[in-house]
């Protein structure tokens, strides 16, 4: 029987509402042999779902989702097999974390400005297990307090790239995120690239050091598919994919939404050649 992989994954130690527990039964549902946790900026619920998934045999992969921008467009970039013990990765980690903290107290800031006084910068904290803040989680403080009536409307009137009380996030270029992510140890893939909508870039990102393209994830028609294929092959990149499920904080997917054979896991293994410089 083919085994399958969904290696985009976050728990509540960024943005989802799913704990480590929660991740790893929802992957015993969804029938995976191996799920890849990329966190937003943040690789503390790796350990954690590794060791949730001992007595199970689900095989668990250290991954992230790095924030970076570039003309004004964000493009995240994963890293699977970082090395979570690196000191340079985690001080470089612990840097966007507190960026991301700042960031989220002067949206709020700007929320309160607008009026919405009862907008409380430790409430959105309290959200997230780890520094990870992001705007998921004051959209959600947003729809509690029936300010907005969706997540979705909260991006669209308020924290949305430029919204009255959009703040923009810490400034790393693809390139630098990239290179981040081998000097850990990891294999860099690019995230989602409809989303990215940055086609143009690709070559660059991989004379960066780009090794791989997330090509199957939810919604993707088989004309997109074929498309992103055709890009990874002319490249030379490893292709990959996972559903991005965030729990509760993202209706339109779940875990094992998007799934990938085995064989592509092998093929990521095989890009783990040491750490670059
Ligand atoms: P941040 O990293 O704090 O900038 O937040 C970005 C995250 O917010 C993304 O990873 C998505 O999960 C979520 N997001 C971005 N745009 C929207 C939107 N229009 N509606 C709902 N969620 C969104
Ligand atoms: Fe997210
Ligand atoms: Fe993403
Ligand atoms: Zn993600």
């Amino acid at each position: 029987m083919t085994k399958f992989a969904d290696l985009h994954i976050h728990t509540h130690y960024s943005d989802s509402t799913l704990s480590p527990q929660e991740v790893v039964q929802e992957s015993i549902k969804a029938k995976l042999a191996c799920i890849g946790i990329t966190d937003h900026d943040c690789i503390a619920g790796v350990a954690q779902t590794q060791q949730a998934a001992e007595e199970s045999g689900l095989e668990v992969i250290a991954g992230v989702e790095l924030s970076s921008e570039i003309e004004g467009k964000d493009v995240h970039i994963l890293g699977y097999f970082v090395d979570i013990v690196d000191q340079d990765f985690n001080s470089e980690l612990s840097k966007m974390q507190e960026h991301r903290i700042l960031r989220i107290k002067k949206m709020v800031e700007c929320l309160n400005q607008l009026g919405m006084k009862d907008v409380d910068f430790h409430e959105v904290l309290n959200l997230t297990k780890s520094n990870a803040v992001g705007r998921p989680h004051l959209a959600a403080v947003l729809k509690e307090k029936g300010k907005v009536s969706s997540m979705a409307e909260a991006f669209t009137k308020y924290i949305g790239e430029g919204c009255p009380a959009y703040v923009p996030k810490y400034k790393q270029t693809p390139f630098e995120a990239i290179k981040l992510v081998r000097k850990a140890g990891g294999v860099a893939v690019l995230a989602h690239p409809v989303v990215t909508n940055k086609d143009e870039l690709i070559p660059s990102f991989v004379e960066a050091g780009l090794q791989g393209l997330e090509v199957y994830y939810p919604n993707y028609s088989n004309t997109t598919i074929k498309h992103y294929l055709g890009i990874a092959r002319k490249h030379h990149l490893a292709v990959t994919g996972g559903s991005d499920a965030h729990g509760d904080a993202k209706t339109n997917s779940y875990v094992g939404k998007a799934q990938v054979p085995y064989q592509y896991v092998i093929q990521l293994k095989e890009l783990r050649n040491g750490k670059l410089n």
